[in-house]
């Protein structure tokens, strides 16, 4: 796998991040917007793209039970997050400090995660649609992992150090990906099921919150996430 796509992987939550130290939120209609389309993206290219290489490899059995345990962790993840990994933000004010540990802890190992399945289109492929999903997904994990260490009152500098530091967990991820193909191909397969129940519920998760309430789309979402997906189609085949 070639060097710049880890730099990829550490750079798009990086700069997300940066930017939350220049631009707090105000307007959130857009910015939904984007959500809707990162999340449709991410969706589409996972059923399109890497359930193909989960079920379609024949290296592991019950692939579809790795899927299921894949899903259930990234809830248990959220509890320690509060859902940071879907790009929205939701502080209360009877966080006790030590909060800000278990937002990274659980921030770090989804973000480990995350960097495992773009070994899967760059290895064989050289398919960069989950590469592309998966910056696309960053961007907004990053910046709302800054804004949520500034509602916690951390210093600016301490902010900047963990931004760095979880923004070096994904490239991590896609470097064991590439480990374990060299020395043991069938514990890939099985953090590849993993991930992939991962990633329908962060996927799923952000199309969902990201409407009103009343499971009613805008002509506007349903346009992102109808984008989304067929741009998911015409870069995964
Ligand atoms: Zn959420
Ligand atoms: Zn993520």
């Amino acid at each position: 796998m070639d060097n710049w796509i880890y730099l990829v992987l550490f750079l798009a939550p990086f700069l997300g991040g940066t930017l939350a130290f220049f631009f707090k939120p105000k307007v959130e209609g857009k910015y939904k917007l984007l959500l809707s389309f990162s999340g449709a993206y991410l969706f589409s290219v996972a059923v399109l793209h890497f359930f193909s290489v989960i079920f379609s490899s024949g290296h592991i059995e019950h692939a579809g039970v790795y899927v299921l345990l894949g899903f259930f962790l990234q809830l248990l993840l959220e509890q320690l997050t509060r859902g940071l990994e879907h790009g929205h933000f939701h502080v209360h004010h009877d966080h006790h400090p030590s909060f800000v540990y278990t937002v990274m802890l659980g921030i770090c190992i989804h973000s480990f995660f995350d960097g495992i399945p773009v070994f899967s289109g760059e290895h064989h492929g050289h398919n960069h649609s989950m590469l592309s999903a998966m910056a696309l997904h960053k961007l907004p994990e990053g910046y709302a992992l800054v804004v949520l260490l500034g509602l916690l009152n951390i210093k600016t500098s301490t902010s900047f150090i963990l931004l760095f530091l979880y923004s070096l967990v994904a490239p991590a991820g896609a470097m064991a990906a590439s480990y374990f193909d060299n020395q043991n191909p069938q514990v890939l397969m099985i953090l590849y099921a993993l991930v992939g129940g991962l990633i329908l519920h962060v996927s799923t998760t952000i199309l969902f919150e990201s409407e009103s309430g009343q499971h009613r789309f805008t002509y506007q979402k349903i346009a992102a996430v109808g984008l989304g997906s067929l741009l998911a189609y015409l870069t995964s085949i």
